[in-house]
């Protein structure tokens, strides 16, 4: 009698294991499943062709969920994300500069899983030369005029506090979450007309010399809506001098977009998560500007890149 207690208390407690952890058959399945197969990873692209003044998506493929995956290019090193839609890639975005490099330079990554070691890939970038249209610029002179709008931008309660504009930048960019807002392509921020001012335009005034336009102007009717080309967090909301009434968002993972001499601003406050299509401001022509229209940037860790590649179907 006594024995068969114990037998059916045994039978009790075997069958609750089972129940809470599985079947020892199972357990020992998974943990044989782990050893067997070896990590691995590796670029979508032997070969990433691209233009100057646009961008890299590099992409890794992996087989188990990794521990870090990061790519270098350039001396510049890229943690690597996992695709909101795929989520097996890994991918990272690499700005590449105007007046860079061309041709075909190395793109290398490593991946690992945890407590293991790095696996090392290759890939190759191959950079087109572009040759950026030119222009010169009347600008404007160093006047007593512009003295005195300097002084007055100072007294203007809405315009920008803490330093110029890059060095703004350079702290939000700190700043910026390490997961992206987005997931797909980018929206154009307001209806087109034409674009007056091609991406990477080089320019020649007697204020600051040579320079490249690293932004596109938009030509659209005036006051005319300007919408967030993406989910983002409204980082500035202010005015400068030069780019008038201005709004800048972050979109995570060191991607920002830049929406210059906007005539008024929209429903939003710095420090607002605006969603993709909301109304951040009306078409302008404040700051130094010659008409109506709207300077619109795409900067990822600080280099400019065409924003309009970002609205293409390759970046779906
Ligand atoms: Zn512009």
């Amino acid at each position: 009698m006594l024995k068969k207690d114990k037998i059916s208390k045994f039978l009790f407690l075997f069958l609750s294991a089972v129940f809470i952890f599985g079947s020892p058959k199972n357990i020992f399945a998974e943990k044989s499943i782990h050893k067997e197969i070896p990590f691995k990873a590796n670029f979508l692209s032997k070969n990433y062709k691209v233009r100057q003044g646009r961008t890299v998506r590099a992409q890794v493929k992996v087989n188990k969920r990794p521990a870090a995956v990061q790519v270098k290019f350039l001396s510049k090193v890229y943690n690597c994300l996992s695709n909101p839609k795929k989520p097996f890639i890994y991918e990272c975005y690499i700005p590449i500069e105007c007046e860079g490099k061309a041709g075909k330079i190395k793109l290398s990554a490593r991946a690992k899983v945890k407590k293991s070691n790095w696996v090392y890939l290759k890939s190759l970038v191959d950079i087109k030369k572009v040759k950026f249209a030119k222009s010169v610029c009347f600008g404007y002179p160093k006047s007593k005029a512009n003295l005195k709008l300097k002084n007055k931008a100072k007294k203007d309660k809405n315009s920008c506090k803490g330093g110029g504009f890059n060095r703004t930048m350079q702290r939000f960019l700190k700043k910026s979450p390490i997961k992206p807002m987005w997931v797909g392509a980018f929206g154009l921020p307001t209806k087109v007309n034409r674009y007056s001012t091609p991406f990477g335009e080089i320019r020649y005034s007697p204020n600051w010399g040579r320079y490249l336009h690293k932004a596109v102007d938009i030509v659209a009717p005036p006051r005319y809506p300007v919408w967030a080309s993406h989910n983002g967090k409204v980082v500035m909301k202010c005015r400068y001098l030069y780019s008038g009434n201005t709004v800048v968002l972050d979109h995570g993972h060191g991607v920002f977009t830049y929406y210059f001499h906007l005539d008024s601003f929209g429903k939003i406050k710095v420090g607002d998560f605006v969603k993709k299509g909301k109304m951040i401001g009306r078409i302008g022509n404040t700051g130094r500007s010659t008409g109506f229209h709207l300077h619109w940037g795409l900067s990822i860790n600080n280099e400019f890149v065409d924003p309009v590649e970002w609205t293409m179907k390759k970046f779906d």
